[in-house]
């Protein structure tokens, strides 16, 4: 036993000896760097800070998805400070055998506190630090040890200022409140999905080290990879690389990082040798989308079109941009008259929040339904009823699950469709409320569709022809080819 300590002495094995990580490598934080530039004063500031009596907390909880670069700020901060950095992920503590899981964290602690300063780093806390009670069991009492380890670790070094421990999660709200209580985690950061501008600069960051081309877009890519996230955006920049050397080329274009987007998003390009008719149905499907969704600009803009097959996925798609909720004058008298009303009458702020959230999309919904509903529509119109196709499966049930959402916030149909209890004495009457706004929208979309075929060929014809169809290419078809007035909807 004493040898193999004294061993770990020497050769800590939580330690992190990777890349020297600096705040200059992670991108699209905003006014986050701010709150982690301070903790790295914590450690560079130390004296100052205990001369002067203030408390340095001892855990920092990073909330956020996967891959918005929890684990690349833990090591920014540790990097910038010029400390050590431990890591591990709470998914290693939880053993089947008794007490490892605490004897580990014992260990990682005692290394940490071996060659301070230094940032210890748990990933996944959520996985040994959810509320007790909540997992049954002997595995439950297991990780209620580790657990405990934990928070004395934590606590034991309250004072010293001299190890901080930064924990990520994605469930902040699990987590047991022991851990969340004063003087150990109690400061939470959160960390979101970049933002457009976030997600150029990640890709700036990224392309760094890379060969671009003087005139790449980044804009362009920005818009393409709406939700994605920093590790998506790095991979991006990865696979267009290797796009690129596999061309003999020397510089990354803007078309290498619009095929990585796609590769990314849905798999490699495979060569599919697929019939004419097949294509033509395939461009169909995606075309009347886009076409629908070219008559809502208030609900979205079409950034992509393609049907070139990827793996594992056959069918084609319609990457479209989702825009912001926008009111009109006319709305927005009309909602606050009903915001005072339920003030009024109900006082109950909840609710009326929900309200008001709900209404403001009622119109969005319905839009969404109707671009969703499009290619049942187009197979009809151009096949007919008898040869009617599955390949529209997707979206239709998408409008079908959108019409009952409408349904039971008591927006279309009955008002009353908020209480639970009316909700599962009517669940036959909800399904007709959802079907007749379903082929109200239908009736729409084929008004749009009838009066767009013009537009609607072009598309197919092109998508046909190229596979893809990039933005400003479909926005020509539309500017030819489109009658873009909008149809009202009788509900
Ligand atoms: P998380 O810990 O939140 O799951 P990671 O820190 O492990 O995410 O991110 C994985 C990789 O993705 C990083 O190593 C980095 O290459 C890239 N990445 C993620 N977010 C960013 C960002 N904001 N800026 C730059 N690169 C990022």
């Amino acid at each position: 036993g004493a040898k193999i300590r004294r061993r770990n002495r020497r050769n800590p094995q939580y330690l992190d000896r990777g890349a020297d990580v600096k705040f200059s490598d992670v991108a699209g934080l905003g006014n986050i760097r701010v709150e982690l530039e301070e903790i790295v004063k914590f450690f560079t500031m130390a004296e100052v800070y205990q001369r002067r009596g203030v408390r340095v907390p001892s855990g920092i909880l990073l909330c956020g998805p996967p891959g918005v670069g929890k684990t690349l700020l833990a090591k920014a901060v540790a990097g910038e400070a010029g400390v050590n950095f431990f890591s591990i992920s709470a998914s290693q503590f939880v053993e089947i055998y008794a007490g490892v899981g605490a004897s580990r964290v014992r260990s990682l602690y005692e290394e940490a506190r071996e060659n301070a300063p230094s940032v210890v780093f748990i990933d996944e806390l959520d996985a040994v630090g959810r509320k007790r009670g909540l997992v049954k069991g002997s595995g439950g009492q297991e990780r209620d040890a580790t657990l405990n380890q934990l928070l004395v670790c934590l606590d034991g070094f309250v004072s010293r200022g001299q190890v901080i421990t930064i924990a990520a999660t994605n469930r902040p709200d699990i987590l047991d409140e022991a851990l969340v209580r004063p003087g150990r985690f109690d400061r939470k950061i959160y960390i979101p999905k970049p933002s457009f501008t976030g997600r150029i600069e990640i890709l700036k960051v990224h392309a760094r080290k890379k060969p671009m081309a003087d005139d790449v877009d980044y804009p362009v890519i920005a818009n393409l990879t709406d939700g994605m996230v920093g590790a998506e955006l790095a991979n991006i920049i990865e696979i267009a690389a290797l796009n690129m050397m596999r061309d003999g080329r020397s510089e990354i274009t803007t078309d290498d990082l619009l095929q990585a987007t796609q590769t990314e998003e849905r798999g490699i390009l495979e060569r599919k040798r697929r019939s004419p008719e097949i294509w033509k149905q395939l461009a169909l499907n995606e075309a009347a989308m886009a076409v629908a969704a070219a008559n809502f600009p208030d609900l979205c803009s079409v950034e992509f079109i393609t049907i070139a097959a990827r793996a594992g996925k056959d069918l084609g798609y319609v990457r479209a941009k989702v825009n912001h909720m926008k009111f009109s004058e006319g709305m927005l008298r009309y909602f606050f008259t009903l915001a005072i009303f339920f003030f009024f009458f109900i006082s109950n702020s909840d609710l009326l929040f929900s309200f008001m959230h709900t209404l403001g999309s009622q119109k969005n919904l319905l839009d969404y339904i109707t671009v969703q509903i499009a290619p049942r529509a187009a197979d009809e119109i151009w096949n007919g009823e008898s040869q009617l196709s599955t390949i529209w499966a997707k979206p239709a049930d998408n409008a079908r699950s959108a019409a009952r959402r409408l349904v039971l916030s008591g927006l279309c149909g009955k008002l009353n469709g908020i209480h639970n209890s009316w909700v599962e004495d009517n669940v036959n009457e909800i399904d007709l409320e959802a079907l007749k706004i379903l082929n109200n929208c239908y009736s729409r979309v084929k008004e749009i569709l009838n009066r767009n075929r013009g537009l609607l060929e072009a598309t197919v014809d092109q998508l046909v022809e190229k596979k893809n169809l990039s933005k400003q290419e479909f926005s020509d078809l539309v500017r030819k080819f489109g009658t873009l007035e909008p149809v009202p909807l009788d509900l």
